[in-house]
């Protein structure tokens, strides 16, 4: 007997700044896959042309850009190809048609006028004679009954579909909507099991109710718990600082932004490397039923460790991807010296930006932040002996580095230190002082500390 394969598939709707929850179902969906040696499919899912208002190509990359792999989708064809809504033709239109016929769904002429509509009581015979004349959309008529879906992560759940409103699947200007389309493809794509966020449950039972008219199979269900704000408040999708753009640029490790993902809803540990995902033992019953709260926190924490972890050659490969002229200007030795320190390559960059900042604008921001920390006697003292120390000192070493601090300096020694971090660093965290100062150079400490002394008032 031929094993069935199972079949799964994320759909999306290409918008800009692309959420990263598009990431997180392929993640979930992509860790079941391989479990079961399923199939994958990526559909994109653009009939609603208001809300699609992006190239789907640059998602996808973005997608590809992180290591996420689907076996069939636009981009890699497949039997059921094309993958993409609206080069799909008639075929939704077609599939209303047959609920029309058969009495299942009805025309609705009342422009959005819901509460009032009794479209739903217009003989097939009237619907049809008005229709040419008149604009309206198509409803699908709904069972309205306690209906039961077995969900894989929740179980049972029972809904009172008297509490919804007939779903509009045909748009007055004659495109499907998501309902619709989403069950057409569904059993054309021959899908088994739909794995999605937990805000399409109520949809599932319209869906249900629709697969069932049509006498095609219900796909098996499992909605997993979807991010939050903090305050378990529902997430503005759309936002800049929440698509896969955003900590792409930002350029966290593709390694750091999966583990996120991943874990954020699956209760035991996923192991991420070059190779993929990684679970043992794959269960929906690790899955998290309710929401998760978005805390960019765990990120942070997630992707010090993988930067920290990287080996060498890996950190400065992964440096290097970016094409930032700044980090190819700044020597080896000093990018290695921020492994431990940084979670993305930005926190990399505005750290180069600081240091190497000789600009007068960084210069009186930075002495205008110092004016509460010492008077100006200590300012000019501390400059002027630190840029003599440093420029007689014979040999660029630690210790006479630190021999610089004390010569002559007749200022308390932490008012030093902090002075001239300040003014080499502008406030920006680098660790031991005498190791930066060293790895900067001696023309560049002096060449800074020069501008700080020469701007004295
Ligand atoms: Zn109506």
């Amino acid at each position: 007997m031929n094993k069935i394969v199972p079949r799964m598939r994320v759909a999306f709707v290409p918008m800009k700044n692309s959420f990263l929850g598009i990431a997180r179902a392929i993640i979930y969906n992509n860790m079941f896959r391989q479990a079961c040696d399923g199939t994958l499919v990526l559909r994109i899912d653009d009939t609603d042309k208001e809300k699609s208002n992006a190239d789907y190509h640059k998602i996808l990359n973005n997608l590809k850009y992180l290591g996420l792999v689907w076996d069939e989708g636009p981009d890699v064809g497949g039997p059921y190809s094309p993958y993409v809504q609206s080069s799909r033709g008639n075929i939704y239109v077609e599939h209303i048609n047959i609920l029309l016929q058969n009495g299942l769904a009805y025309r609705c002429f009342c422009n959005g006028n819901n509460d009032l509509c009794r479209c739903h009581e217009i003989s097939i015979e009237e619907s049809t004679r008005r229709s040419i004349s008149s604009s309206f959309c198509v409803k699908f008529r709904l069972h309205k009954k306690i209906d039961e879906i077995d969900d894989l992560i929740h179980g049972n759940i029972k809904l009172d579909t008297s509490c919804l409103k007939d779903p509009v699947i045909l748009r007055s200007n004659h495109t499907p909507t998501f309902h619709i389309a989403t069950v057409v493809d569904d059993t054309l794509f021959h899908i088994s099991h739909i794995m999605r966020g937990s805000d399409h449950i109520q949809g599932a039972f319209i869906q249900k109710q629709i697969f069932e008219a049509f006498g095609y199979p219900v796909p098996q269900f499992a909605h997993f718990g979807i991010y939050t704000n903090m305050d378990k408040s529902a997430l503005k999708v759309g936002k800049y600082e929440l698509s896969l753009e955003y900590f792409i640029e930002q350029g966290y490790p593709r390694e750091a932004i999966i583990e996120f993902l991943a874990r954020g809803g699956y209760n035991d540990e996923v192991i991420c490397n070059e190779d993929g995902i990684c679970v043992e033992n794959f269960s929906f019953s690790k899955f998290s039923k309710s929401n998760i709260a978005l805390n960019i926190i765990h990120l942070d924490a997630i992707s010090k460790r993988v930067i920290k972890t990287m080996s060498v050659e890996k950190f400065l490969r992964w440096i290097k991807e970016s094409h930032e002229e700044e980090l190819y200007s700044v020597p080896v030795e000093f990018l290695l010296s921020q492994k431990t320190r940084i979670k993305n390559k930005s926190d990399l960059l505005f750290n180069i930006h600081s240091l190497y900042d000789f600009s007068v604008e960084y210069v009186n921001e930075v002495k205008s932040a110092m004016g509460s920390i010492c008077s100006k006697e200590e300012y000019e003292i501390v400059t002027s002996c630190m840029i003599e120390n440093l420029r007689v000192s014979k040999e660029w070493t630690i210790t006479n580095i630190e021999q610089a601090f004390n010569n002559n300096m007749s200022c308390d020694k932490k008012l030093v230190y902090h002075i001239i971090r300040l003014m080499l660093t502008g406030g920006r965290p680098f660790g031991d002082l005498h190791e930066l100062i060293l790895l900067f150079g001696k023309d560049n400490t002096i060449k800074k500390l020069t501008l700080f002394n020469a701007a004295v008032e």
